[in-house]
């Protein structure tokens, strides 16, 4: 049994030691997988501490819960937490999941301003748990590639606010290719009278017209080449029709593509038979709401972890606060996230 939502979750865990043996059934389910070999074994040796309590080499009392692996050719020791983006965290377990429950409940989000007073850390701290749990958020690298038809649009997420009054003195956009995109996909560039998007980032956007998936990509720009690559890296592109908007940049690519069809938002044309971007759309406008109503600011190098929380919320929109808890818990394995990769700019 786990909390069905954040009411229920300090009944589950009432010290320290419940909290670690709740993230154990959430990650293992009464069988213990270790990340050293990947055998998965209820048997796995569970090492109780002799006097009862176990000490860090500090001399400060853990609720660590270690395990021992039962393959012959392994015997190493784990906790619930290697191999997980928790991994290496002084926080304690309790927090971790009180975080993670109010990640997974916050319809818009949640800031780590909000965290910071919720759990009663610091600033930095609530900060960077919300960047691991982004991390887990990120798409599986395995995962297959996407096909049938794929909805691919972009858009351009503006800078810093203290950058913003610049915009109106930029020259004009970075490039006639960004230009021509962002005029075609119908996304203001809200950069003052410049209409200049140099502090803005784009970001695409691809959807799986089935199942409503989404992937997305912050890129450096939306030429051809660019954005053909990111399709690539989705996308299984002979087994795949795209739909986009009249861009000039997605011809080329729908050429190698089984199919390509348009719609001319040039011509206040959205919708033509079965061809829409309008699922991508209301990717990017949920996306901007949240982004402005719980952030404020982002900079653009965390840009790329932010659009995998918000892919993440839109693909489990339909599971319940404990489901989204689940599918969390099971992302944040395999992924690494360390202070130094995420203050220089991973
Ligand atoms: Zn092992």
């Amino acid at each position: 049994m786990i909390p069905v939502n954040l009411s229920e979750l300090p009944a589950y865990m009432r010290d320290e030691n419940e909290a670690w043996l709740l993230l154990e059934r959430l990650r293992w389910d009464g069988r213990p997988v270790c990340p050293h070999c990947g055998t998965i074994d209820e048997k796995h040796y569970f090492i109780a501490s002799r006097s009862g309590e176990r000490r860090t080499k500090a001399g400060n009392v853990t609720y660590r819960r270690l395990w021992k692996c039962r393959e012959k050719n392994c015997r190493k020791n784990f906790s619930v937490l290697i191999g997980t983006v928790f991994e290496d965290s002084r926080v304690p377990v309790s927090k971790w999941l009180f975080a993670l429950y109010l990640f997974a409940a916050a319809k818009n989000a949640i800031s780590a301003k909000e965290l910071e007073r919720q759990l009663g850390v610091s600033y930095p701290t609530a900060w960077f748990m919300l960047h691991r749990l982004r991390a887990a958020a990120g798409r599986d690298p395995l995962a297959p590639l996407m096909s049938g038809t794929v909805v691919v649009d972009e858009t351009f997420i503006g800078g810093k606010p203290k950058n913003k009054h610049q915009q109106g003195r930029n020259k004009g956009p970075t490039g006639p290719a960004a230009r021509a995109a962002a005029r075609a996909s119908g996304v203001s560039l809200h950069g003052g009278r410049g209409g200049g998007n140099a502090h803005m980032q784009p970001v695409v956007a691809l959807i799986d017209r089935e199942t409503g998936e989404v992937r997305t990509k912050v890129v450096t720009d939306v030429n051809s080449d660019t954005l053909r690559a990111t399709i690539a890296e989705q996308v299984d592109m002979p087994e795949t029709v795209l739909y986009t908007d009249g861009a000039k940049a997605y011809r080329p690519i729908g050429r190698d593509m089984a199919g390509h069809a348009w719609v001319d938002h040039g011509s206040a044309e959205y919708v033509r038979g079965e061809v829409t971007t309008n699922q991508c759309e209301s990717f990017f406008a949920q996306f901007k709401r949240s982004l402005d109503g719980t952030y404020h600011a982002v900079s653009r190098k965390h840009l790329h972890r932010y659009a995998d929380e918000f892919a993440m919320r839109w693909n489990t929109s339909d599971l319940k606060d404990a489901q989204r808890v689940q599918a969390i818990v099971d992302m944040t394995i395999g992924k690494r996230l360390t202070y130094r990769p995420l203050t220089q700019g991973c």
